[in-house]
């Protein structure tokens, strides 16, 4: 069992609270994220990331040297439990500051750290992750978009599918195969690519996600340098599982499920006496797994931040949160039938819930289903039980 220390000290509680008020000031009531129908919510997302990168707020753990303010794990841990307890207001902006600029620290050239960090720390760009193709989702490694040697670069070629806010996107973060022959985790490569590169055409999917979330992306002899790779050639898989294990505690999933299910009682006032008991009592026990799905966030963000952080303790917390999210999402729905459809505070707490319940129902798909993820488990765990035995 590992010894963990919660406390998240005053300078995080002293955050929250200035992220509140930012919220508050900056973000219409009733906001429900960048990817509705209406432009303006686009707009309020574009801007909101302005304002809280001159806060320095918008990539705070990064170094002060990449834009950050070198704030702690724990900082940054309240940055997204805020922002996606109020449905995300950073928009799409959350890829490049968790993951993509994350990983260029890690891997990129110094030119490559110097011409994207700072306009992803200013909040001015958007990345989207082109991974997923029709055949490969679950099985990533077996992907196909191929990326051929034409003279000192490469001629990229093939298609994505479901690649998030393509159509908004000014780079897209490329997983393609470079050289084939062994096992099919080798030979792949990680390519940063502008969108605006001749041969990339982009198809939107229309999803109850939203008109601007899902897309197809496809690659027609797209030309790439060895400036636009990140990393090693035929080395991508390393960084792709780097990336994975970021995105995969990235989104604090239970700090929405958390605000609605506190919101509940306070928005159906003195009916909240008269609902069934039963439904009370889920009420409850959701509230309790919604805490303690924050731990398990914490005990996984602590063993990242000391490099100890195995990939069945990331699995563990995507099932855990994931389901919570999805259950939630079901439980709210029923508390909301009983809240009247009356304008204000009411109508803005179902609209709230009805989008909770889209999103949970992506989560046990996005970024990895949930069977490969018990699988993932299973055989850590099973693995452990065999080494003891054979030692025993
Ligand atoms: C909202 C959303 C946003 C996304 N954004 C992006 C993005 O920005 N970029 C990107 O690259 N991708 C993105 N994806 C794609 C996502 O990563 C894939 O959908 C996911 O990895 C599953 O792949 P798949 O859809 O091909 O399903 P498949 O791999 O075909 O799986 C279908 C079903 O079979 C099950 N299954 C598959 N293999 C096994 C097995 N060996 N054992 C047991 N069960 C198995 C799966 O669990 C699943 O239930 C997004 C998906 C969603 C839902």
């Amino acid at each position: 069992m590992r010894r963990m220390d919660f406390t998240m000290g005053e300078a995080a509680s002293g955050l929250r609270g200035e992220l509140r008020r930012l919220i508050a000031a900056e973000v219409p009531e009733g906001f429900l994220g960048a990817f509705t129908d209406d432009p303006a919510d686009l707009a309020v997302a574009q801007r909101f990331c302005g304002v809280l990168a001159e806060h320095g707020l918008l990539c705070a753990a990064w170094p002060e040297r990449f834009g950050g303010r070198g704030s702690s794990v724990w900082e940054q841990t309240v940055v997204r439990e805020e922002m996606w307890a109020q449905h995300e207001p950073r928009g799409a902006q959350y890829m490049g500051v968790n993951w993509v600029g994350p990983t260029i620290m890690r891997h990129g050239t110094e030119r490559q750290q110097r011409e994207h960090l700072p306009p992803i720390a200013r909040g001015e760009v958007i990345w989207c992750q082109g991974f997923s193709e029709p055949d490969s989702g679950s099985d990533l490694a077996s992907l196909r978009t191929a990326a051929r040697r034409d003279g000192d670069g490469w001629q990229i070629s093939g298609q994505k599918i479901w690649t998030s806010y393509a159509t908004m996107a000014q780079w897209c973060f490329l997983l393609a195969r470079t050289s084939a022959g062994g096992r099919k985790q080798q030979g792949l490569t990680v390519f940063l690519l502008p969108m605006e590169a001749p041969g990339i055409v982009v198809r939107p999917i229309r999803s109850m996600l939203g008109p601007h979330h899902l897309n197809e992306v496809f690659f027609d002899g797209v030309r790439a340098t060895e400036a636009d790779v990140l990393g090693r050639v035929d080395e991508g898989w390393s960084v792709v599982q780097e990336v994975l294990a970021f995105e995969r505690v990235g989104i604090a999933r239970y700090a929405r499920c958390e605000r609605l299910l506190q919101a509940a009682p306070e928005v159906l006032a003195e009916r909240w006496e008269t609902m069934p008991a039963p439904l009370r009592t889920r009420w409850a026990r959701m509230l309790t797994r919604a805490r303690r799905a924050r731990l398990l966030a914490y005990q996984v963000i602590a063993a990242q931040s000391t490099g100890t952080v195995a990939p069945a303790d990331t699995a563990a917390y995507r099932i855990a949160v994931t389901r919570l999210d999805q259950e939630s999402a079901a439980l709210l729905t029923e508390l909301a039938a009983h809240v009247p459809d009356e304008q204000g505070a009411r109508r803005r707490f179902r609209r709230a819930v009805d989008d909770h319940w889209r999103y949970a129902n992506a989560a046990t798909v996005a970024s990895g289903s949930i069977e490969m993820q018990q699988i993932l488990l299973a055989r850590s765990l099973l693995g452990g039980v065999r080494r003891a035995g054979e030692a025993a």
